[in-house]
């Protein structure tokens, strides 16, 4: 079949459940991952013939688009940081905020003149601690997660980006403290609440994983609790925590911070325009 006319078949099935822009990209996505053919390649040979086992992975690819599987399962990867990540079901597909917490501390720990070390709490697929560990060279960063299908992720997106992070498997909400001290601990932790779940896409409640997303409307910061109780112990004095945080909850995660005797906590509202990142020091740390 022909390329232009594999592209109208998308369009003629997706159209009703995707905007238009989305299913272009879809496609675009789709051969180069399986035809190993850039985008442009369609505006100059759009009679490009496919061979039938290509035909075959592009429509096995739109009915699972039809179901709405997330187009970086389908493939198996996603971008970020100008970086390639294996993502499958047992990880989160990292988000486009996420990029903009990582910016935040390559921006502010770059300035550092020695090599700091870094703890990301709940890692998933990698993304934050091997994006961290690629930017800031110097930094020595560590990364956990109760996920050991997870971690084996992160892993292997580590060595695929020759990155160089230490893997730790351990629950934060059963964790009390570790020897190693930290400058810096970051997490993107799970804080969709579960009466949130409502108004999210098929595409996240039906396929990314529960455990990195959601938590009980009753106690919708629990991981932040276990977060800074952790880091109020493992962060050497000054240092600062980093952390992703739920749009709604951000006056009563400062207020769990504050709590905790973190201090000078700045707030930042991602590119939409969302209270959806914070940062926070330890002036009472530990000295080592
Ligand atoms: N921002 C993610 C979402 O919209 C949630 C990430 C998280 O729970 N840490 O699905």
């Amino acid at each position: 079949m022909v390329l232009k006319e594999i592209k109208n078949i998308f369009h003629k099935e997706l159209d009703e459940g995707y905007r238009k822009e989305e299913v272009d990209s879809f496609f675009y996505l789709l051969i180069e991952h399986y035809l190993g053919l850039e985008r442009f390649v369609l505006a100059l040979q759009p009679n490009l013939v496919v061979s039938k086992g290509e035909e075959q992975a592009l429509f096995a690819a739109l009915s699972q688009l039809r179901l709405h599987r997330p187009i970086q399962y389908i493939i198996g990867n996603a971008h970020f940081m100008d970086m390639d990540f294996k993502v499958d079901k047992d990880v989160l597909i990292p988000r486009p905020e996420t990029e903009e917490l990582v910016r935040w501390m390559v921006f502010e720990l770059s300035a550092k003149p020695h090599g700091i070390s870094i703890l990301d709490i709940g890692t998933g697929s990698g993304c934050i601690a091997i994006s961290l560990a690629k930017n800031l060279p110097e930094a020595k960063v560590f990364a956990l997660d109760i996920s050991e299908k997870a971690i084996a992720v992160a892993k292997q997106n580590a060595v695929d980006n020759d990155a160089t992070v230490e893997f730790m498997h351990y629950d934060i909400l059963n964790l009390d403290a570790l020897a190693t001290k930290f400058d810096v601990i970051v997490s993107n932790p799970p804080y969709v609440r579960e009466q949130e779940k409502r108004t999210m896409h098929k595409n996240v409640t039906e396929y990314e994983p529960e455990l990195a997303l959601f938590v009980p409307n009753g106690n919708p910061l629990k991981y932040y609790e276990a977060i800074a109780r952790f880091a109020s112990k493992n962060l050497k004095k000054n240092g600062s925590l980093y952390l992703e945080i739920n749009q709604y909850l951000a006056k009563e995660t400062e207020r769990l911070l504050r709590k905790h005797n973190f201090s000078e906590i700045v707030l930042r509202k991602d590119m939409f325009g969302n209270n959806r990142m914070m940062k926070g020091f330890d002036l009472n740390g530990v000295v080592y």
